[in-house]
Order: structure tokens, then sequence, then C-alpha cells
């Protein structure tokens, strides 16, 4: 299967992405984890993204775009993949659709996890992340087991800094700009599955479950 997942930041993108991984076992390829991982082991790419990622700002469509060819190129991406974060511009989608056309593959859906923006603020201030795996955590509705610590790996669970309310709300009015205009463009080739991302995680992982076992039927 190749997927994509788009919706506003706090949607819940990494927690339905976790359990599609799970249950369907397609590799997740996030952008913002690939960008994470670069600023924490301090390579060229990281610091250059490093004052983007920090300020909620989207870092620059060509480096992101070559960034993502780079990895879908790779041999594990070969039967498919899931996008999370990517893309976020017109421009990137573009690119995408080229990019597919030029290798003779399709994209077969694009899951829009739909929130509303009051929702969206107070959700990510208690989100708290594992910088070693990426696993997620919510102070209020899925605490780790031990405080600060992640369930998966034992690493150290962390508030990311573009959670922080100025950055969120920045990440928010970005998203309106820039990404949700994706909606219609995906919507125009025929590929939005769009799920209320306000359910119970269960509830919207259901959704996207049967979503995409039919697809598999296909
Ligand atoms: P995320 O974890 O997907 O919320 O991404 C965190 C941050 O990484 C974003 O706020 C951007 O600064 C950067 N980022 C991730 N994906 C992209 C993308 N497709 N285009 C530009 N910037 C991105």
């Amino acid at each position: 299967m190749r997927l994509v997942l788009l919706g506003p930041p706090g949607a819940g993108k990494g927690t339905q992405a976790e359990k599609i991984v799970d249950e369907f076992g397609v590799l997740h390829v996030s952008t913002g984890d690939i960008f994470r991982k670069n600023i924490k082991e301090e390579t060229e790419l990281g610091k250059k993204v490093k004052g983007y990622l920090a300020e909620g700002k989207l870092v620059p469509d060509e480096l992101t775009i070559d960034l993502v060819w780079d990895r879908l190129d790779q041999d594990d991406c070969k039967d498919g993949f899931m996008l999370d974060g990517f893309p976020r511009t017109i421009a990137q989608a573009e690119a995408l659709t080229k990019g597919l056309e030029e290798r003779q593959i399709k994209l077969d859906s694009v899951i829009n996890i739909d929130v509303d923006s009051e929702v969206l603020v107070k959700r990510l201030a208690g989100r708290r992340v594992c910088l070693n795996c990426g696993a997620s955590y919510h102070v209020d509705n899925k605490p780790s087991k031990e405080e600060g610590i992640c369930d998966r790996c034992g690493h150290e669970i962390v508030q990311r800094e573009d959670d922080k309310e100025v950055t969120v709300k920045n990440r928010i009015d970005v998203y309106k700009k820039q990404t949700e205009p994706l909606i219609e463009y995906y919507s125009n080739l025929g590929l939005i599955f769009n799920v209320d991302g306000t359910l119970g995680p269960d509830d919207v992982f259901g959704k996207i479950k049967d979503h995409l076992t039919q697809l598999k039927r296909m």
C-alpha cells in the first residue's frame, strides 16, 4: 500500500500511524521524525532545519522534496509506504505526483484526519514524545506507565519544543494556509478518505482499518 496521512498538527497522525503500522505492517515515513533525528544527531541537514522546526515554520520545499525522494527510493520502500507529514504544500504534492508518475507507481489513498483548531491547541500542549523511538503520549489521555519514561523503549519522554503554545498556534496557522488546500487537491484526484479525528483514537482507527481492509481487497 502507498498512503499519505494528512491532518493538522495534533490531529493524531502519529497515534494512527503507529496503529496502522502494527495492523498492516506498512513502512512509516515521517518527515518530522527524519528532521528531528538529524537535529538530535547534529548533522548538516539538522543544522539547516533546526530554526524552522523551533519556530513552527515549514522547511523549504526543495530541501524537503529531495529528502523524501531519497528516502522513498530506498529498497525498503519498494513494497509500499505511509507518508506522515508530507506533502504539506501544493508544491510538495505536485512533486510527489510527478515523482510517482515517473516511477510508474500510484498512491492508494490519502487519509485525512479532520479536527477543529481549538481542540488542537489543547491536545498539543499535553503531548509528550519519546525522542528515541518516536512513541507518543498525552498527559491526560495516554500517559506513560512511569512518568517521563517511554513504555516501549525505556528512554526519556519530553515535550517537543514545537509543542509549546506559541509555536503550536503558528503551526496551526501554517497548516491552514499551506496544507489545508491539499484536501481539495487530493479530492480532485479521487484519493481522499475523510475521518473525524475528534472521535476516540480506537474509533478513528476502526474507520481507517475498514477503509484499508477494503483497499487491500481491491
Ligand atoms: P511534524 O512532526 O510532522 O509535525 O513536523 C514537525 C516540523 O518539521 C514541522 O513543523 C516543520 O517545521 C517540519 N516539517 C515536517 N514535515 C515537513 C514538510 N513536509 N515540509 C516542510 N516542513 C516539514
